[in-house]
């Protein structure tokens, strides 16, 4: 008896310290962009190539597409926009305006919500509703995914796959709010390696200092020799 108790109480010390602990290591799993929780993720490129995919998340809104249509085909680059479905459906026209200069468009959800404990049918609504908004505004199908917050539930994971695409991340992260343009692209400029997927939020009105980065950070890039282009250009080596 006195044994079997012993056994219980070393039992429940031991789920005590192994539960948080496996719930610290999901939570990291599901944050961390390069880790997925279930199937694939895809957080960068060949390292190989002297290459970067520039992706910008969330919107559309026109402050962002105006600031950035310009200064990218100023520098004919392309990158992947990263759009909210909800965002699409009240200004397709924004999208088009992406497309028809030859930005890709990837699929950032409906809602935008954290998507905590949702059950397939809602994630695949989440997704599909998204991939209807966007071909309505002109874009092709979406071939990836961006979760919004980069937290990749289990749940959300087997539904982009059954949606037939693939889960994309980054490996360079912004720096905190507080920095100067400046101070941002270095920020950005530290981590980039061959190969890397850049992360930038330039459409919301409190974004002004990422719109003044995307110029500088694209000028640096060039000077390090980077060729920059969109998440399908990085993955499949194409020009
Ligand atoms: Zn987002």
């Amino acid at each position: 008896m006195r044994a079997r108790k012993r056994r219980l109480l070393f039992g429940g010390a031991l789920l005590l310290v192994a539960l948080p602990a496996a719930a610290l290591g999901l939570r990291e799993a599901m944050t961390v962009p390069c880790r997925a929780v279930t199937g694939e993720i895809v957080c960068h490129g060949p390292r190989e190539a002297r290459r970067v995919a520039l992706t910008f998340d969330d919107g559309p809104t026109a402050r962002g597409v105006e600031a950035l249509v310009p200064l990218l085909k100023e520098r004919g680059v392309t990158a992947t926009f990263f759009l909210e479905g909800k965002a699409v459906a009240e200004r397709p026209e924004l999208v088009r305006a992406l497309v028809d200069v030859g930005h890709e468009i990837g699929n950032h959800s409906w809602s935008h919500g954290h998507m905590a404990g949702l059950g397939s049918a809602d994630y695949l609504e989440e997704l599909r509703r998204t991939d209807a908004a966007l071909m309505a505004a002109g874009a092709p199908r979406p071939a990836y995914f961006r979760p919004p917050y980069g937290m990749k539930f289990v749940g959300l994971g087997h539904a982009v796959s059954a949606n037939g695409q693939q889960m994309v991340t980054w490996d360079v992260e912004e720096p905190g709010a507080g920095a100067g343009a400046e101070a941002y692209v270095d920020a950005i400029m530290a981590q980039v390696r061959p190969g890397s997927i850049i992360l930038v939020h330039p459409m919301f009105a409190s974004r002004a200092v990422e719109r003044e980065a995307v110029p500088i950070l694209l000028d640096r890039l060039a000077a390090e020799g980077y060729a920059i282009g969109t998440v399908a250009q990085l993955l499949e080596g194409r020009e």
